[in-house]
């Protein structure tokens, strides 16, 4: 009767899997992407509901209340939180999954030191599971603006660090050998002490890329985890932990190695390298703002032959995207071309302005992403800047800078560019931008949603 029962348990799992890898595929895509969220979240609750129902589980009060717990706290963050605040909440809820991963493996250890595969199985999926909890939660903290968000640099750090590293995990192999789980003790909080001193020197504007990386790390995790529980009572289980930790962490793997070429870095290099610790030096910007009012930038646009809108950050904050749709449509009735330049950070989180332009109506085929639309700049009449600073910083192009090597939105090459932003405030990483000092660029100040929304009137004062 129980082979019965576990097979039928199995056999839900196997859907489970294949709606997971379902939604992944659907996540590929902006207009397929909710679809995957939707297919997601079904198999995982299938996986969980089902396995309530797996043989020699027990405990089913405490697990229900965790679940609560976990699943009421979940809802009501992901529904409060503002679309400019995402990164950080992926950051803490993916460093609750490492957490877990850290958590379950300490179970196993704790049960099974003796058996040697199980425990060394669950010692990897700790090691990596606690720095990445530990990771995150410094991520978070950088990403809400609770600790600095600049490179935090201690004095020989490579050599601490590796030190903190191989001593942990040397008091985890100890435990192993020694069959005490006291060595557990230092051992988890060395790996913990490790996860915040590796993410400590790396600048705010790389955490897109650390989150990523700590969200495979994570899934390596749980797949680790879930091979030590197959040799235990519910063994079953961990095959579909195995499944879905490496689901995740494969696609955590590829979309980090995705975001680091956006950036043109190495992994490497984002994680050992605390990017933007060091001042720019001898870069003084030269010239001056030039400002612009809305009615001489309409007039500029309407009679552009191609406009090219450049959204960022400051269009997400304002939650501009629907002025900017009206802007687009206006300047299209009137026959100019318009196109939108999406650089793959801009924003504070991967895909940002791309959901916030789909969620305002515009379609897929007018956006552009860097390597398509960098070429068409110098051809352009009119590049619009909305409240983006970092990816269109040509300091990007000048060795020296913290921002050297980043590839940029050429928009300085556009014959015209207009900006848009409040005020003086610098991008994300910090550094002065003489993109807003050159000879063709005027600034159009205002917070994103007003100004735009004055050019809208401008427009249609002039149909
Ligand atoms: P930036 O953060 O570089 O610049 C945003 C600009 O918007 C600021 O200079 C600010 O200037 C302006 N701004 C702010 N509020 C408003 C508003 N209400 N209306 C108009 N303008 C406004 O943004 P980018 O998109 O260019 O670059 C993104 C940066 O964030 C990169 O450095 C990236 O690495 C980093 N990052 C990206 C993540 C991602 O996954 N996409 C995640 C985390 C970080 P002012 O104050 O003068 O208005």
């Amino acid at each position: 009767m129980t082979s019965y029962v576990q097979d039928a348990i199995n056999a839900v799992y196997v859907v489970a899997v294949l709606v997971f890898i379902l939604g992944l595929k659907a996540m590929s895509g902006p207009s397929t992407a909710r679809r995957g969220i939707v297919y997601a979240g079904a198999a995982m609750l299938l996986a969980v509901v089902v396995t309530f129902a797996s043989p020699g589980l027990s405990n089913f009060l405490l697990i229900f209340v965790g679940v609560a717990i976990g699943g009421l706290g979940g809802w009501y963050w992901a529904r409060v939180v503002k679309m400019t605040a995402m990164p950080q909440m992926v950051a803490m809820f993916n460093g609750m999954g490492g957490g877990s991963a850290a958590a379950i493996a300490a179970v196993e250890m704790l049960g099974h030191l003796s058996d040697l595969t199980s425990s060394s199985l669950s010692l990897a999926g700790a090691v990596i599971g606690s720095i990445s909890i530990a990771g995150s939660i410094i991520a978070f903290l950088k990403l809400q603006g609770w600790m600095t968000s600049k490179p935090i640099v201690l004095p020989a750090r490579q050599v601490v660090n590796t030190a903190v590293l191989v001593v942990g995990v040397g008091f985890g192999l100890y435990a192993l050998v020694v069959l005490h789980t006291f060595w557990l003790l230092p051992f988890y909080v060395l790996l913990l002490l490790y996860g915040i001193l590796l993410t400590l020197p790396i600048g705010g504007a790389d955490m897109p890329v650390v989150i990523s990386l700590f969200n495979a790390l994570t899934g390596i995790a749980v797949g680790l985890d879930g091979f030590a529980l197959v040799n235990g009572p519910l063994g079953d289980a961990g095959y579909a932990m195995v499944i879905a930790g490496v689901l995740v962490g494969a696609a955590g793997s590829l979309l980090t190695l995705l975001m680091a070429k956006a950036m043109n870095r190495s992994v490497s290099n984002v994680f050992f390298s605390a990017f933007g610790a060091t001042e720019e030096t001898g870069a003084a910007v030269q010239g001056q703002l030039k400002p612009i009012d809305a009615a001489d930038a309409a007039i500029q646009m309407a009679y552009a032959n191609q406009v090219i809108i450049v959204p960022g950050y400051g269009m997400a904050v304002a939650q501009a995207q629907q002025k900017v749709k009206e802007l687009a449509d206006l300047l299209e009735a009137k026959g100019v071309t318009v196109k939108f330049a999406i650089h793959p950070v801009a924003g504070r989180m991967p895909g940002h302005m791309n959901v916030l332009l789909a969620e305002a109506g515009i379609s897929y085929d007018k956006l552009f992403d860097r390597d398509e639309i960098n070429a068409e700049f110098p051809a352009t009449d009119v590049a619009f800047v909305i409240g983006a600073n970092d990816v269109v910083n040509p300091a990007a192009h000048r060795q020296g800078s913290p921002l050297y090597g980043m590839p940029i939105l050429d928009v300085e090459q556009a014959k015209n560019v207009i900006v848009n932003k409040r005020g003086q405030g610098k991008g994300f990483a910090g550094v002065e931008n003489d993109l807003f000092y050159r000879d063709n660029t005027r600034m159009l100040y205002g917070d994103a949603q007003t100004a735009v929304g004055k050019l809208v009137s401008e427009l249609k004062k002039a149909t």
